[in-house]
């Protein structure tokens, strides 16, 4: 459903709606505006863990997320999960490792646990903060114990089953929400810019070629040492790798020194792509796409690859084509076909790591 960041005008709607509604809503834990909060009195901050700060079921927190928790320690938040988990040992070790407090009691909706945090910092429900993920649990239980809170897009979209169904709920009653719904300033949050998804992509582009170049440079160094560096038994590994190759393809053929190196061009190419692609992946999620989910994520590699090995087949055949059309000496040709095989392959990658590996996923701003 719809997951707008922007404000709802509670007081604007009829008591049996405002029960459910959030104060504000954000694309991810991360957009809050931590310092304007604490400046409205608020001084716990109460936590959803699934999909809220941990994609559901893992263990990772992501840096963004652990860093955006240090910040609000530092202005004087106490800091407490709220969760319905069943997994106790494993709230128990992440609440320990974010050094964070957490409690237990009759699952959200209920006001029990907000009861029970509040009653740990010793504080009033006006001086909490709720941030959670789903409307019918977090939002709902906060509103019943008087707290405000703040409602964030899931970080992923795999959830409980139980999730699932209250979501179908949260569709229905989110239509009746988004009636007060305003996307400007209320609590003095600043709105995003206009035109920032077009300024988004330029720059995106850009890091997305700075990782190009240093996976280039990967890429293009290893093949160039493998090529032209490595021995094997005293001899260059290329020509022991193109006389292999030579051999089974064309055993009659002439062993020049272009025809091994040509030989040898592809198969020596194979690994320093391999490594290359790790490079660019893991830059590329955190830096230029800036996932803010856990990056390890078997969906996000592997599509990661598809696309990357697509480039790779790309490169591989542009490359080696370019190569044998080259004339000139081995090296020259190298430097050429290495080259158009890059800019071919980038542009290929580009759009699918845009277009499909990262479209999904969500970004931390
Ligand atoms: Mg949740």
């Amino acid at each position: 459903m719809r997951h707008e960041p922007g404000q709802y005008a509670r007081e604007a709607m009829p008591r049996g709606l405002r029960r459910f509604a959030p104060l504000s809503a954000h694309a991810s834990l991360l957009d809050l505006d931590l310092e304007m909060y604490r400046t409205h009195g608020k001084r716990v901050l109460l936590l959803d863990m699934d999909n809220t700060v941990v994609p559901w079921r893992t263990h990772e927190v992501p840096t963004e997320v652990r860093e955006f928790l240090r910040r609000a320690q530092d202005l004087g938040y106490k800091i407490c999960a709220v969760s319905n988990t069943s997994r106790m040992e494993r709230l128990r070790e992440i609440c320990a490792d974010l050094g964070i407090d957490h409690v237990r009691a009759r699952n959200k909706p209920s006001r029990r646990m907000f009861v029970q945090a509040l009653r740990l910092f010793q504080a009033e429900p006006h001086e909490a903060l709720m941030v959670g993920d789903q409307l019918m649990t977090d939002v709902l239980g906060a509103n019943r114990a008087g707290i405000d809170a703040v409602w964030v897009a899931p970080m992923s979209n795999k959830e409980f089953i139980g999730t699932k169904i209250n979501r179908m709920v949260e569709s229905v009653v989110g239509k009746f929400l988004y009636r007060y719904f305003q996307p400007s300033v209320a609590f003095g949050v600043a709105p995003k810019r206009e035109g920032l998804f077009k300024h988004q992509v330029v720059k995106e582009f850009l890091k997305f070629g700075i990782v190009g170049a240093t996976s280039t440079a990967l890429d293009w160094g290893l093949h160039y040492l493998l090529m032209y560096k490595a021995t094997w038994g005293g001899q260059l590994l290329s020509e022991v790798v193109g006389a292999w190759m030579l051999g089974m393809v064309n055993p009659g053929a002439v062993a020049t020194e272009k025809a091994l190196s040509d030989a040898a061009y592809a198969p020596l190419k194979i690994l320093p792509v391999l490594i290359a692609i790790f490079n660019g992946y893991y830059w590329n999620s955190k830096w230029t796409f800036r996932v803010a989910e856990r990056t390890l994520q078997a969906k996000l590699i592997s599509r990661f690859y598809i696309v990357a090995l697509a480039a790779m087949v790309v490169n591989l055949v542009v490359s080696t084509s370019v190569k044998i059309a080259v004339h000139g000496s081995a090296q020259k040709a190298f430097w050429v076909a290495s080259f158009v095989g890059m800019i071919v392959a980038a542009f290929v990658n580009f759009i699918g790591q845009r277009q499909w590996t990262f479209r999904d996923t969500k970004r931390s701003s």
